[in-house]
């Protein structure tokens, strides 16, 4: 594609509407008090600044002393995200015990870790695959689980967002993801939001391909929320009156499938939740558009598009919410 249709089709996106969006709005909030989950990293959001002992370890690759991390012995449900970007990497069901001193895994989220050979060619570092930061190393044939895999990783890149029951996930696009991730963070009982692309046929799509709209793929966000908090038909409520699920392939002046709205369903169970969401705004007479489709492979998009909001508290999100179960249009 020529550069100049790369850029309108950049202009096209959220930051036209964002500018357009700040025109007349309200003054910005005083920044809240930060809580000490998110002081932490234990709550969606920005992660905190590295400590020396953990920078040691996630960016010049160190190895923590064993039996001395926080997670070594931990079986608290929940997910495991990257200490450095905020990345889900592992599920709490796929730790085991091995006695060797660091948190052990025998599967890592789908699409979350990366590996590279050491530079002596003896082991496999394993690193977070959104921000390349070290998590430890990974082992083969050891025979501690069907799976026959160790992820043997750092307590100090990982945090746990604890569960009180095993974590779900859940997948909406509904326009620009800066606004429906902001959306869902906020929310009590919601582990992870994260930023990506899913539904299309490219493998690894950049922001540049999506903004053609010809990889296929929506702009959508991934939520791991706790089921003893908070439920999927909560948060299917919420994303109908945060977005307009009325307009075909369209959120406001963002056009094309890249801001389609559509559910991506983990399971029978969500897609008719949904579709009776849908029925029921149907019968509240909004015109409903929106997609069910099974999830897919889901790419996190780039760092600079995880927690946008959050980190630029001067733009206005482009999703406010319409109580559309209430209301008629
Ligand atoms: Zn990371």
């Amino acid at each position: 594609m020529r550069r100049s249709q790369l850029v309108v089709a950049l202009l096209v996106g959220c930051g036209l509407w964002l500018a357009v969006g700040r025109t007349g709005e309200a003054p910005p909030e005083a920044p809240k008090e930060q809580t000490m989950a998110e002081q932490t990293g234990a709550r969606p959001g920005p992660m905190p600044p590295l400590s020396a002992e953990e920078a040691q370890i996630i960016r010049h690759k160190g190895t923590e002393r064993p039996f001395s991390g926080a997670y070594t012995e931990t079986v608290t449900p929940g997910v495991y995200v990257c200490r450095q970007c905020g990345a889900p990497l592992y599920e709490s069901s796929a730790k085991f015990r091995s006695e060797c001193g660091w948190p052990s895994f025998d599967d890592e989220l789908p699409l979350a870790v990366r590996r590279q050979v050491d530079a002596d060619g003896s082991r496999t570092e394993i690193l977070c695959a959104s921000c390349a930061g070290h998590l430890g190393h990974v082992f083969q044939g050891e025979g501690f689980t069907a799976k026959n895999v160790r992820h043997c990783v750092n307590s100090r890149s990982l945090v746990l967002r604890a569960s009180s029951a095993p974590v779900q996930w859940a997948i909406f696009a509904g326009g620009c993801f800066w606004g429906v991730e902001e959306q869902f963070a906020g929310q009590p009982g919601v582990l992870v939001a994260q930023s990506g692309y899913t539904g299309g046929r490219t493998v690894a799509p950049t922001y540049e391909q999506i903004c053609t709209g010809t990889t296929g793929h929506a702009e959508a966000v991934r939520v791991a929320f706790d089921p003893g908090v908070t439920s999927f038909e909560k948060l299917a409520r919420l994303f109908f009156e945060i977005h307009d699920p009325t307009t075909l392939n369209r959120q406001g002046p963002d056009a094309g499938t890249q801001y389609r709205s559509a559910v991506f369903y983990f399971g029978d169970g969500q897609r008719q939740t949904a579709a009776a969401l849908i029925e029921q705004l149907r019968a509240g007479g909004w015109a409903v558009v929106t997609a069910l489709a099974p999830a897919g492979p889901f790419y996190a998009a780039e760092a600079y598009h995880q927690n946008y909001l959050a980190r630029n508290p001067g733009r206005v999100s482009c999703h406010r919410r319409v109580p559309r179960f209430e209301q008629r249009p």
